[in-house]
């Protein structure tokens, strides 16, 4: 194989639902995660039905690709059909964009570092080097992971704004399209459909169209695109109860003497001193939050499942 930089490391999952379960002594119905930054429940949309006609059809191709879905996402997001590039996930985006714009000898920034650990990881595999010096990308994430903070655009260009958690936040850099801004969403957050793995890239139309050339032919598969069909259909997501329980979540940290940072997104940062035992104390116990350098980041859940880790919590300090 072709080598990489030797900055390279590989993208780590988190453990399994069900090493944690053994690890904590517990069913694996009774872990509760918080480090996902996804929500703890599908869509209503997410039903057999909605899938049923693209199974029927399983054994062929979806020729030409999916024009329905690509003019709803342009219809969401206010662009035309000719800005978007499909994806499975943002993560596929991500790694388009950083093929597109970087190889060996290059460099690719990536913005208020420490962030989305993948933006590394799709700049190393196109051979690049990580670094701030002549970027031939920038990645910013915005809202950002982990903070949660709606940072600043960064003025380099070109630039990927990674919006997985725009209808968190509502701020966007689409306005910014043919300024050299790709921004990068995706249906695994505010939509729920996390394992359907469909994103999109929004650019400028040349932009696109040049992404869309060098991108797979079927980056998706028929059942995806009828769950993020669906999801587009039934109107954008709300996301108001996840944002008052967030405030509610904030509030009760608070009251154990912790210090959330102030959120755009779906999780919460949490900074602490003993971050690290904390993280690995909860996980004892079945409840996963992801750990992050001095902190711990904990996804909005159910109030009943943010509670139970208050309360252990609550013990641990
Ligand atoms: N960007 C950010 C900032 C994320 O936190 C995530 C989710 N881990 C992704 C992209 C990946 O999203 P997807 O599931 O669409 O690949």
């Amino acid at each position: 194989m072709k080598p990489l930089s030797p900055q390279f490391r590989p993208y780590g999952w988190a453990l399994s639902t069900a090493a944690i379960a053994a690890r904590a002594g517990a069913r694996t119905e009774d872990v509760l995660r918080f480090d996902g930054n996804t929500p703890p429940d599908p869509p209503p949309t997410a039903s057999a039905e909605t899938v049923a006609a693209a199974l029927e059809r399983v054994q062929s191709y979806r020729h030409g690709g999916f024009p329905e879905l690509v003019e709803a996402i342009a219809g969401y997001c206010d662009v035309d059909g000719a800005n978007v590039v499909l994806g499975a996930g943002a993560d596929d985006l991500l790694m388009l964009c950083a093929r597109a714009y970087a190889g060996p000898g290059d460099r690719v920034a990536i913005a208020d570092e420490p962030s989305y650990p993948l933006y590394r990881v799709a700049a190393w595999v196109t051979g690049a080097d990580v670094g701030d010096e002549e970027p031939a990308l920038t990645f910013v994430c915005r809202p950002h992971n982990p903070t949660g903070a709606m940072v600043e655009l960064p003025s380099a260009r070109p630039l990927v704004v990674d919006e997985a958690y725009f209808e968190y936040g509502g701020e966007t850099a689409v306005p910014l399209l043919d300024d050299g801004v790709i921004v990068v969403r995706t249906f695994s957050k505010a939509f729920g459909l996390a394992s359907a793995r469909v994103g999109y890239a929004l650019a400028d139309e040349e932009t696109a169209g040049e992404l869309n050339e060098r991108q797979q032919p079927a980056p998706i598969s028929t059942f995806s695109a009828a769950l993020a069909l669906a999801g587009l259909e039934a109107g954008p997501p709300d996301v108001s109860a996840t944002i008052a329980e967030r405030e509610r979540l904030r509030g009760e940290l608070r009251r154990l003497g912790l210090e959330p940072l102030p959120s755009w997104t779906n999780f919460v940062l949490v900074p602490h001193p003993r971050a690290g035992e904390l993280y690995e104390s909860l996980l004892d116990r079945g409840l996963v939050v992801r750990p992050s350098p001095g902190a711990i980041r904990i996804t909005v859940h159910r109030p009943e499942a943010n509670d139970r880790l208050l309360a252990a919590l609550a013990e641990l300090l």
